[in-house]
């Protein structure tokens, strides 16, 4: 049979491990009995399931002791709302968020965000079609703003940051980390919050993952929904409401079975090298085409273009074929896209290298 490599950008590929070992303990987890999507939340069994995940989530991103970690629901979208409604509370309204546009991700942010508050668009990527990050130097920054978010890596357009912004000393950063959490080690301190959906490097959808430094807790507005309120969820070991319990289940066997690869240093070595393995196919003629500055590239998601579209539906069959899956770019900018996360495999991006050479008739 032909190996499968799915190259979704998400939901998407996770660790056969982990799918092995969830697959054994679906009916009975650990001798209880039940399967842990049937167990109380409150019970002794989830909660040990729930503490480790959390311990070994810190312990791989070095989270410091004055940050929350906060496991919700609603994905990267409902926190573009949560976001504003959790950190503009205590300012005068309507406060200000500054916000850098760096593709179609940080967009829908600026949209929702404009519901609760005045966004500024301290800089966009939008005149250069998204291929890159504006430098820092070139960002009109509000002095009071409520906080400056970014979307350190563009799912969509394959522009992942290379640098933390540099703010003024109780200034804070909110980042959109969904699609690069874990692929690389991370100064949680530079950030005030880290937010990203579960369904990318971490496990199945309906996760999202909050880290919270604690100061910044109890400024939510009084609009906010409870079961939203970052205070609120903290305050209750994210069980104020029933969390994603099967989902957290997962992210906590990922956590593991990173662990057992060595950690985000190993992840980020083994992304480095995918990563130029497969821009360098994709760079060799003019054959394929990746738009973006090279020192913005995704480690994670490559979006590339055939110079001759009318071969894409022929590519992508071609793939198919050969068990290479869901490399269809999204639909807002076309062309095709390989999502290389922590799960795939190097053997899995030389199998679409060897096939960009063979289309292109290298
Ligand atoms: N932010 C980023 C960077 C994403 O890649 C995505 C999903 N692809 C989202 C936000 C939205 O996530 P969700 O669909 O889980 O709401």
């Amino acid at each position: 049979m032909t190996h499968i490599y799915n190259f979704s950008a998400g939901p998407a590929v996770l660790p056969k491990e982990v799918l092995a070992q969830a697959a054994a303990d679906m009916l009975d987890w650990h001798g209880s009995g039940m399967s842990v999507m049937e167990m109380s939340h409150r019970g002794p069994e989830f909660i040990s399931i729930y503490q480790a995940a959390e311990r070994d989530l810190r312990e791989l991103l070095a989270v410091p002791a004055n940050y929350k970690i906060l496991f919700m629901q609603g994905g990267g979208l409902a926190q573009n709302a949560i976001v504003p409604l959790n950190l503009v509370g205590h300012k005068a309204q309507p406060a200000t968020i500054d916000f850098v546009h760096t593709g179609s991700w940080s967009g829908k942010s600026i949209k929702e965000a404009a519901r609760y508050a005045t966004v500024n668009v301290a800089a966009s990527g939008k005149a250069g079609a998204f291929t890159g990050v504006p430098p820092q130097s070139e960002w009109q920054l509000t002095p009071d703003a409520a906080y400056l978010h970014v979307c350190t890596n563009e799912t969509i357009d394959g522009v992942e940051y290379n640098f933390v912004p540099e703010l003024p000393a109780g200034a804070t950063i909110v980042a959109d980390m969904s699609s690069h959490i874990l692929s690389r080690p991370v100064d949680v301190s530079r950030y005030g919050v880290i937010f990203g959906g579960a369904q990318k490097n971490i496990g199945p959808a309906g996760l999202t993952l909050v880290i919270v430094r604690e100061d910044l807790l109890g400024k939510a507005l009084a609009i906010c929904p409870s079961a939203f309120d970052w205070k609120t969820v903290a305050d209750n070991e994210s069980m104020y409401n029933t969390p994603p319990t099967y989902a957290i289940y997962i992210a906590g066997l990922v956590f593991q079975w990173l662990k057992r690869q060595g950690g985000v240093a190993e992840m980020e070595r083994r992304n480095i090298a995918k990563a130029e393995l497969l821009y360098a196919a994709l760079d060799a003629d003019d054959f394929y085409q990746n738009r973006v500055a090279k020192e913005y590239r995704s480690r994670m998601n490559v979006p590339f273009y055939l110079r001759d579209e009318s071969k894409n539906e022929a590519f992508l069959a071609g793939a198919k074929q050969r068990g290479l899956l869901q490399l269809k770019g999204h639909k807002s900018v076309g062309g095709m896209r390989a999502s290389i996360y922590n799960a795939m495999p190097i053997e899995g991006v030389q199998a679409l290298v060897d096939y960009l050479n063979e289309f292109a008739g290298r």
